[in-house]
Formats: C-alpha cells, sequence, structure tokens
C-alpha cells in the first residue's frame, strides 16, 4: 500500500498520494492528496474476505497499477481502473466492485475532476446503502479532491470533514489516515495551522503504527509544508524534514518526488531570504520535471525562479518565465494557480513599469480569489494593487485598495488570534512526537507478537497435522511391509536355499495335504530319489562343483515335471515329488523319464564321459497311509534301487 507522491500541485488520490509541493508565493498548500491505495490492503483483508482470492488478488493488482500510473499516464490508470471494475462485476465481489469504482473516479479527477464528481456521488450512495463506510470514506475523498482541482476549497474542506467523521466510524485505520492527510491539508489551506497539524499528527501515528512509509512520508512532508508556511515560519525545521525525506525519495530513485522535495527546500529558503540556494534548488527541480514531462511541475518551477529573479532585479528574465508557468497552468485547466501566478507576474509588471498590464492581471485574480473566499490570496492582490496605483499616482485608488487590504488582513489576524491559544498546545512536538512513535512503535510490536503467536498456533496445527498424517502413513507403511517381511519370511522358511525349490519343511507340508485326499479316494504317488555317488562328484569338482550339480539337477526335474507334480528337496543329494492324481504306474513311466533325462544331460565342468545319475523310489499312496508310511515305502524301493546297481527306479 502506498501513497506515492505525484508531482506537481496537486496531490493525486488513490495510493499515489502526493508529497505537495509548498507553494511559497501563496503560503497554503495547493497540492493534495488523497491516497487510498492503502486502504486496500485492510479492506482485502477485512471486509472482502468472502470474495475468491484469485479475484481479490486479480482486482487489487489492477488497482495497484492503476495507482502508480495516476502521475505518467491518467488514462492508462483510468482504463486499469475500469478493467478491475469488469472483473470484480463478473465475479459478483460488490465489495470490490466499489473499491475499483471509487479508483475510477480518483483516475477521472486527474483527467476531468467535473466527470468524477457525479461518479463520486453515485459511489456514495452505492456505498450507503452497502453500509460499506470505507468505500464511503474513499468515494468523499475523491469528491474532495475533485471539487479542490476545480477551485472549490471550501466545499472541499466540508467533504474532507465528512470523510474524516465516515472514516473514524471504520476499523479501516488506513483510511482514517487517508482522509486525516487529506483534511490536515485543506485545513492548513484555510489557514487552520493548528488543526491541520494535529490531523497530520494523527495521519502520521496511524501510517507509523500500519507501517505505511509512504504514507508517513507524505504527512511528514504535509507537516513541514505547515512549518514553512509564512505564518508558521519555522523554515529550517522543515528544512530538516524535506532534506530528510529528499534522502529516503533520492534513494528509492522515485525522481518526481526528488523535484518535489528540492522545490519544497527552495521555496523554505526563498522565505528565509536565502536567494541564490533557493535558485539553485529551484533550477534542480525544474530539470528533473522537464526530463519527466511534468508540465505543471515546471510550471511551479518557473514561476518561483521567476519571483526569485524580481526580488534580485532582474525583472525582464522573470517575465518570460511568468509567461510561460501562467500559460502552462492554464493550458491544464488550472485556474487557481493561473490566478496565483497573475499575482506574481503583477509584482514583475509593476517592477518594469508595465502597470496595465499588471493591473489586469490584478483583476481577473481578484475575482477568482473572491469567488473563493480567500481573503489571504485576496490580501496580496489588494497589496499590488495599492502600490501600483500609489506609484501611478492614483491616490484615490491606491487608498481603496489600500483599505481592501486592510479589511482582508484584519479578518485574517481576527482568525490568526482565535486560534492562537490552540495553535500553542498542538504545535508539533518533536519530543511528544517520538515519545508517540516509541509507544506506537511498541504497540507494532506487541501486535507483530501477536500475529506471530497466532501463525505460530497455526503452524503447530499445520505440524501436528502433518505430523499425525506422517504418522498413519508410516504405519500402513510399516503394516504392509510387517505382512510383506512375513511372507518373505515365510517363503525363506519353506524355500531351499541352494535350487530355490520347496524346502524339506514345505513338501512334507504338501505331501500331508495332498494323503489326505486318499481318503476321498484321490490316487497320489511320491518318487524319492537320490544322486548317485555323489561323494565322488564332490571329491572330483569340489563342493561347488556339487553344488552346481543340484541345481542343474533341480531344473532338470522341475521342468521335466507334470504342471501338477510339485518337487522339494529333502536334503543333501535327496530329493522328493508328489505327484496328485498320479498312480503307482504312471508315477513310475514319470520316473524312468526323469532318470533317463539326468542320465542323458550334459553338466558343466564335467567331461563327454562323465555322467551323473540318480536311483528314483516310487511308491502310490494306499488309504490309511500317513507321511512316514508312504516315505518308508519310498525310501526302501530308492535303498533297493542304490542295492540293485543305481542309476535306476524301483516301485515299493
Ligand atoms: P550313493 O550313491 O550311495 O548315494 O553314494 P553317495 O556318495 O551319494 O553317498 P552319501 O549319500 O553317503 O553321500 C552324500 C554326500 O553328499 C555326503 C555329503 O558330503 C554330500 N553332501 C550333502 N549335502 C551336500 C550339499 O548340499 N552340497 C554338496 N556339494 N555336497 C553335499
Ligand atoms: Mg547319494
Ligand atoms: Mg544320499
Amino acid at each position: 500500500m502506498t501513497r506515492s507522491q505525484a508531482t506537481g500541485r496537486s496531490p493525486r488520490p488513490g495510493a499515489a498520494v502526493r508529497v505537495t509541493r509548498f507553494d511559497h508565493a501563496v503560503p497554503a498548500l495547493t497540492g493534495f492528496t488523497l491516497v487510498v491505495a492503502a486502504c486496500m490492503a485492510l479492506a482485502v483483508a477485512g471486509r472482502v474476505n468472502a470474495q475468491p482470492v484469485r479475484v481479490q488478488g486479480e482486482v487489487q493488482t489492477l488497482l495497484a497499477r492503476s495507482e502508480s500510473m495516476h502521475l505518467k499516464d491518467p488514462q492508462q490508470a483510468l482504463s486499469l481502473a475500469r478493467r478491475a471494475v469488469q472483473v470484480a462485476e463478473r465475479a459478483g465481489a460488490d465489495g470490490l466492485v466499489r473499491r475499483s469504482k471509487a479508483a475510477v473516479c480518483e483516475a477521472t479527477v486527474d483527467i476531468d475532476p467535473q466527470a468524477a464528481l457525479p461518479l463520486s456521488e453515485d459511489g456514495e450512495q452505492a456505498s450507503r446503502a452497502a453500509e460499506d463506510l470505507s468505500a464511503l470514506a474513499r468515494f468523499l475523498g475523491c469528491r474532495g479532491y475533485a471539487l479542490e482541482q476545480l477551485g472549490k476549497r471550501h466545499e472541499a474542506a466540508l467533504v474532507h470533514e465528512s470523510a474524516v467523521s465516515v472514516a473514524e466510524r471504520t476499523t479501516d485505520r488506513a483510511a482514517l489516515a487517508d482522509a486525516l492527510a487529506m483534511r490536515g491539508e485543506s485545513r492548513h489551506y484555510h489557514g487552520r495551522y493548528d488543526l491541520a497539524i494535529a490531523d497530520l499528527n494523527r495521519a502520521y501515528a496511524l501510517d507509523l503504527a500500519l507501517g505505511r512509509k509512504d504514507g508517513q512520508q507524505y504527512a511528514l512532508n504535509a507537516i513541514a509544508n505547515v512549518y514553512s508556511d509564512g505564518n508558521v515560519a519555522e523554515f529550517d525545521k522543515a528544512i530538516a524534514y524535506y532534506r530528510q525525506l529528499l534522502k529516503d525519495n533520492e534513494a528509492a530513485g522515485l525522481r518526481s518526488e526528488v523535484a518535489t522535495m528540492l522545490f519544497n527546500i527552495a521555496s523554505a529558503n526563498l522565505q528565509k531570504g536565502r536567494l541564490d540556494e533557493a535558485l539553485a534548488d529551484f533550477r534542480r527541480a525544474m530539470a528533473i520535471d522537464l526530463e519527466l514531462g511534468n508540465s505543471i511541475g515546471v510550471a511551479e518551477s518557473e514561476r518561483s525562479i521567476g519571483a526569485v529573479l524580481a526580488k534580485q532585479g532582474h525583472g525582464d528574465e522573470a517575465l518570460p518565465l511568468m509567461d510561460s508557468a501562467l500559460a502552462r497552468f492554464e493550458a491544464a485547466g488550472n485556474d487557481e494557480n493561473a490566478a496565483r501566478v497573475r499575482i506574481s507576474r503583477a509584482r514583475v509588471l509593476r517592477m518594469i513599469g508595465r502597470h496595465r498590464e499588471a493591473l489586469a492581471d490584478l483583476a481577473l485574480a481578484e475575482r477568482h480569489f473572491q469567488d473563493r473566499h480567500n481573503p489571504r490570496l485576496l490580501a496580496q492582490v489588494y497589496e499590488v494593487q495599492a502600490d501600483i496605483h500609489a506609484g501611478a499616482g492614483e491616490w484615490r485608488k491606491a487608498y481603496d485598495a489600500l483599505k481592501a487590504y486592510r479589511t482582508t488582513q484584519e479578518l485574517l489576524e481576527a482568525r490568526a488570534r482565535e486560534e492562537q491559544g490552540s495553535r500553542l498546545r498542538v504545535q508539533f512536538d518533536t519530543a511528544k512526537k517520538e515519545q508517540e512513535n516509541r509507544e506506537l512503535l511498541i504497540e507494532n510490536a506487541h501486535r507483530g507478537e501477536a500475529l506471530r503467536s497466532a501463525e505460530n498456533m497455526r503452524s503447530l496445527q499445520r505440524l501436528t497435522i502433518l505430523l499425525g498424517t506422517a504418522l498413519v502413513v508410516l504405519l500402513a507403511a510399516m503394516a504392509v511391509l510387517q505382512v510383506r517381511r512375513g511372507h518373505h519370511l515365510r517363503r525363506l522358511a519353506m524355500t531351499d536355499e541352494l535350487t530355490g525349490m520347496p524346502n524339506r519343511r514345505s513338501i512334507l507340508e504338501y505331501l500331508e495335504r495332498e494323503i489326505a485326499g486318499l481318503r476321498d479316494g484321490r490316487a497320489m504317488s511320491v518318487i524319492t530319489f537320490d544322486v548317485d555317488h555323489f561323494k565322488r562328484i564332490n571329491d572330483i569338482h569340489g563342493h561347488h562343483g556339487g553344488d552346481r550339480v543340484l541345481r542343474s539337477i533341480a531344473g532338470i526335474i522341475g521342468t521335466a515335471l507334470p504342471a501338477s507334480a510339485r518337487l522339494g528337496r529333502m536334503g543333501g543329494e535327496e530329493f522328493l515329488i508328489v505327484l496328485p492324481a498320479s498312480g503307482g504306474d504312471a508315477a513310475f513311466t514319470l520316473a524312468e523319464r526323469l532318470r533317463a533325462r539326468v542320465g542323458d544331460a550334459s553338466f558343466e565342468g564335467f567331461t563327454a564321459d562323465e555322467r551323473v545319475t540318480i536311483s528314483l523310489g516310487v511308491s502310490e499312496g494306499v488309504p490309511g497311509d500317513d507321511v512316514e508310511i508312504l516315505l518308508r515305502r519310498a525310501d526302501a524301493a530308492l535303498y533297493r534301487a542304490k542295492g540293485e546297481g543305481r542309476d535306476r527306479v524301483v516301485r515299493g
């Protein structure tokens, strides 16, 4: 949220609030700015919570861009604000629509202040209907800003009063800070220095608490402008503030604001009578504004340089500058400043003896300031008029002008007396301000702490949920692993390591189940076999060679078996085959085939005439058999096969 600073005498509303340029020739603040962008954060955080975050973000981005364009390209700023309205309308986000329309209003002021008036009035009505006080304060600010641009400062002052009282009723402190800043400047313009300082002080404190750097700068600048006012005449204090702001703006690369600060420093120096210093800074400010194409800024510098040159007695050099400044203000439709330049030009014209032209300028200025009830500027008009008439020997006219001058002066003095007491009380007191700042900083720190602890709480909750979830996942994973590990362990427990076949326990369990089928009249047989002279194989080929033979035999037999058969290793070089649904004959035939297969196979590392044979015992299960009985019969058959010369099948 920025209140950025505009150039020229007219501060911009919107986020971009302008650090106003102090008008040394007429000690009043013309510039003024309103600011709104800053309200945005709070408004978004608070009221518009219900809006979808995406729309909010989009609208906010458009509005921020619009505000940043106020100075550079008002048309572009306007079209961006209009787009924000469209986006908000499409999403049916009424709060955002109002806020965006307020931005449209503000952007319109920069192009056509008259056209902004109906926009702000419509906005005010809609905001009242929706009881949206933040938006209402913003629309009022827009109207006040527009009225000022139209030179209706009196009316503007009233609108700013309303804007503050509306903003006071909201929790939107950024809106309040902006309304106070604008009212403060308006009060300064009307010579209510005490009240102006009070408003600006509050705006500054709020901006400090909200951490709105630009808002603080804006308020400080406005406070410095009050100090720099001829009636307050605290020029050195003012310059100290301006220099601080100049440094900040230089560091931030804000060239337009740098020009504004140089202008303000020059104005204060001018009033102090330090003319050469003033001239140098006015010229630096003008150079920057020329470069930036800021015609109003250039016009202000031209008039000021002209005023300094006139003071130094260079009326001829001053006149073209006044002419140019007047042309620029008139081209911009800035009547107020045009009228002021006429007073300045009248002084120059009087200097160089062109009295008639001077009086013509003064007549126009008089009419303008009478319409606007501005006694201070009228006093200046009458003063110069009296001077000119006296110089021309027109004593009657000089007397009348002097009388008018006295009357307005008395009016101003009466007002000043009325303010005297309270002014002393509310004078911007640095020590007091610093104390308040410290308190605000502490309050800020506390708020920060509260926010942080709330954030910590949320983080903690998130962490708890996260850890909880992680724990559940972990437990589930562990359970799965456990099951898998169980399966794995079971598989390991049932598998023969060397051959990968079912081991003794596994094949016996299987046999047990299949034997049970015998009771139901289902046939089954077993074949048990043993490698012949395996000790010798081990002796010749080593233990590893023996292992290889065992694996090869397991492979040969395994692939030669029907799908229903199961092979297992009983231990050593002995194996067992369980044949479900097989009678003795089929088992015998199969055993013969297996014997032949192994006998015919060639083994790695074996010579061509080196054979590996197996002896097999076959036994068919009969009802009443158990594992032990059946195996005993098969073993006996195997034993007989060994005894009969090996490499053969015996049925038992
Ligand atoms: P037979 O024809 O009478 O069965 O003669 P054999 O040499 O095979 O006799 P026996 O059954 O007594 O010998 C078995 C040998 O097998 C004894 C043992 O060293 C060896 N053996 C047992 N388990 C393994 C094994 O896992 N790997 C290897 N390489 N040798 C084993
Ligand atoms: Mg053997
Ligand atoms: Mg053996």
